[in-house]
């Protein structure tokens, strides 16, 4: 008995405190409550707007995915995060495979945390359902950035066709914008159309060369030299430093020879080696005034408001052509007028009229 009162005194003790076990049970069904109940668009831009990068994530994989629920709700999440955003510097970044896109990221991202601004690292990679997505984004790339706390990379949306997948990037700027990001990087890989798309989403283009190649070498086409607001020369180091300052000189005369930018601004080009980290200060010197320039001359804001004309155009040109082509009416005829067509029975211009006066119900 002596024992057994030992017992209940130390019971006694404890009685104040709940059972440990029955808090933890407690709490865990709790847990998995919150975790199985999705959230709602309100909860979604609470939890962005206070910069928390789970949710974040989260709000943009449902932006990038298909299903018809998940896009009424990431265009609600999208729409009420509108108004927190637009304050960053979009920065887009192209250059040919193997140029050392990563490692300038890497170099020039580490640049600018550590004056603690806050940077994300977006992308589009139009082709990374044929190189699974290891392109672009691969967060294994930027070893240093991927483990800043003031960084946050996120790999270009899977699949999909370049309008659709720079549509869910514009979208995610947004987000990130919202969630108090003050710099964002938008990569692509120079070699084709992708270019264009993240032109029409950023203030500020970078291309990155390398010096011994020609432009045809490197895949790079006059238009995109003519998007450029800066040409980075990178690798300019050992052997390569002297060969890198000779390209300068050519890339600075070849520029003077494209219409002058609506900007105001003056095309610049500028060496570095990215992965000795020299000459990165310089290049944000460059886009500093760049933007300096741009908020002076109202250009930053006409820009932006262009652009968002430009999207709700590709926007509406992607509904409706979406919509068009999972029409039933339209799909059940569209094989026979093909057919139609390759016979030689049809002109495709008719072919097209007959479809569209039936989608459109004349
Ligand atoms: P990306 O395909 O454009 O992203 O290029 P990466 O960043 O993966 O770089 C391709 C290769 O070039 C890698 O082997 C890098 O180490 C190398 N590289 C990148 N920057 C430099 C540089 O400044 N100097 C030199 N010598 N090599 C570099």
């Amino acid at each position: 008995m002596g024992n057994n009162n030992k017992y209940n005194k130390t019971l006694n003790v404890q009685e104040g405190i709940n059972q440990p076990s029955s808090i933890n049970n407690e709490s865990i069904s709790k847990f998995k409550q919150i975790k199985k109940k999705s959230l709602t668009a309100d909860e979604y831009v609470k939890a962005i707007i206070s910069g928390d990068i789970t949710i974040l994530s989260k709000a943009i994989t449902i932006i990038e995915s298909s299903l018809a629920e998940h896009q009424e709700l990431a265009k609600d999440i999208i729409t009420k995060c509108l108004k927190y955003s637009g304050k960053s510097l979009r920065i887009g970044i192209t250059g040919v495979p193997g140029v050392g896109k990563s490692t300038f990221i890497e170099a020039i991202g580490k640049y600018v945390t550590s004056f603690g601004k806050k940077l994300a690292v977006l992308a589009i990679d139009p082709s990374s359902d044929i190189s699974k997505g290891s392109i672009l984004g691969d967060k294994t790339r930027m070893e240093e950035l991927s483990i800043d706390s003031f960084a946050y990379i996120r790999p270009s949306p899977a699949a999909g066709n370049l309008g659709g997948v720079a549509r869910k990037t514009r979208e995610s700027v947004i987000l990130c914008e919202a969630a108090g990001f003050d710099v964002i990087f938008i990569e692509t890989v120079g070699v084709g159309q992708s270019e264009i798309a993240v032109h029409s989403m950023v203030d500020f283009f970078l291309l990155l060369m390398l010096s011994g190649a020609g432009d045809e070498l490197q895949g790079i086409k006059r238009g995109i030299m003519e998007m450029a607001d800066l040409i980075v020369i990178n690798k300019a180091d050992g052997d390569n430093l002297q060969k890198a300052n000779s390209a300068k000189i050519q890339y600075e005369n070849a520029l003077h020879l494209f219409p002058p930018n609506d900007s105001g601004w003056i095309p610049k080009v500028q060496t570095c080696s990215a992965i000795n980290k020299i000459d990165i200060d310089k290049i944000w010197d460059i886009i500093n005034s760049y933007f300096k320039l741009i908020e002076s001359n109202d250009y930053y804001r006409k820009n932006r408001l262009n652009q968002s004309l430009y999207w709700m155009k590709q926007t509406i040109n992607e509904d409706l052509k979406n919509n068009f082509y999972s029409n039933e009416v339209i799909k059940a005829k569209i094989i026979e007028l093909e057919n139609s067509v390759i016979n030689n029975q049809l002109s495709s211009i008719e072919a097209a009229k007959i479809l569209i006066n039936l989608y459109f119900k004349k």
